[in-house]
């Protein structure tokens, strides 16, 4: 049996917690306490392979709680969650990211870029193209996500996974 920590990280409000519970429960909820941190479970089937998932929905970013720097320790892939509609959020990974491979000591990580809330249409300030640059830059995946559409949700998960596993097999063979 595998059994994957994976971390969700970003600003207050860009969606952490309605992209979580969308994955694990199916469901979007439109208000969600933002101050709660807790963690999910969920299995998924990748390549016949079954994998418990475990998801720590993080709250707040300005300080890295004792809680949370042992929970990135132990994360085996990372999301990193912006809004489309809010360049500073954007913004504000690189500080995370920064910390993220500080904590891991590792500067090669399984890691998800994902510019949630790509319904937004009138509001949205970012183009995919701002979330693929910095894509690249980082060496990471990207997707745009709407929680609220279920567009992709499963996406990002699945990915982080499939980056697990390709890092964990190269390692052993
Ligand atoms: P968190 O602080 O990062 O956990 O953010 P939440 O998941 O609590 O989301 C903050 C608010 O953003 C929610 O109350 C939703 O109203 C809104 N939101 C989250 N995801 C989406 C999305 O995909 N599209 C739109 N339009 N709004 C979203
Ligand atoms: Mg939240």
């Amino acid at each position: 049996m595998r059994e994957y920590k994976i971390v969700v990280l970003g600003s207050g409000g860009v969606g952490k917690s309605c992209l979580t519970v969308q994955f694990v429960q199916g469901i979007y909820v439109e208000t969600y306490d933002p101050t709660i941190e807790d963690s999910y479970r969920k299995q998924i089937e990748i390549d016949d392979k079954v994998i418990d998932l475990e998801i720590l929905d993080t709250a707040g970013v300005q300080q890295f709680t004792a809680m949370r720097e042992l929970y990135i320790k132990s994360g085996k892939g990372f999301l990193l969650v912006y809004s489309v509609d809010d360049p500073n959020s954007l913004k504000e990974l690189e500080r995370i990211r920064e910390q993220v491979l500080r904590i891991k000591d590792n500067s090669n990580m399984p890691i998800v870029l994902v510019g949630n809330k790509s319904d937004l249409v009138e509001t949205r300030k970012l183009t995919p193209q701002d979330g693929i640059e910095k894509a690249a830059n980082w060496n990471c995946s990207f997707y745009e996500t709407s929680a609220l559409n279920k567009s992709n949700v499963d996406n990002v998960f699945v990915n982080v996974v499939e980056q697990i596993i390709r890092r964990e097999e190269t390692k052993t063979n």
